[in-house]
């Protein structure tokens, strides 16, 4: 399934102060510091979490 990036944000833990468990890095298990929304098609969209440096490499 092809993943188109579609934008970053800032990964904040005041707003997912509840799921703190998902706050690492999807690459590296550092601590997510940025979100990227993927296309993945069909209108659905995912959303990985990253830390800063795996985040400059999915851009
Ligand atoms: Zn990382």
């Amino acid at each position: 399934m092809e993943k188109i990036l579609t934008s970053l944000r800032a990964y904040t833990t005041v707003k997912y102060s509840n799921k703190r468990k998902n706050r690492s890095c999807v690459t590296c298990g550092n601590i997510a510091t940025t979100e990227a929304l993927f296309d993945v098609g069909e209108g659905i969209i995912v959303i990985e979490k990253y830390c800063d440096i795996c985040a400059k490499q999915v851009q």
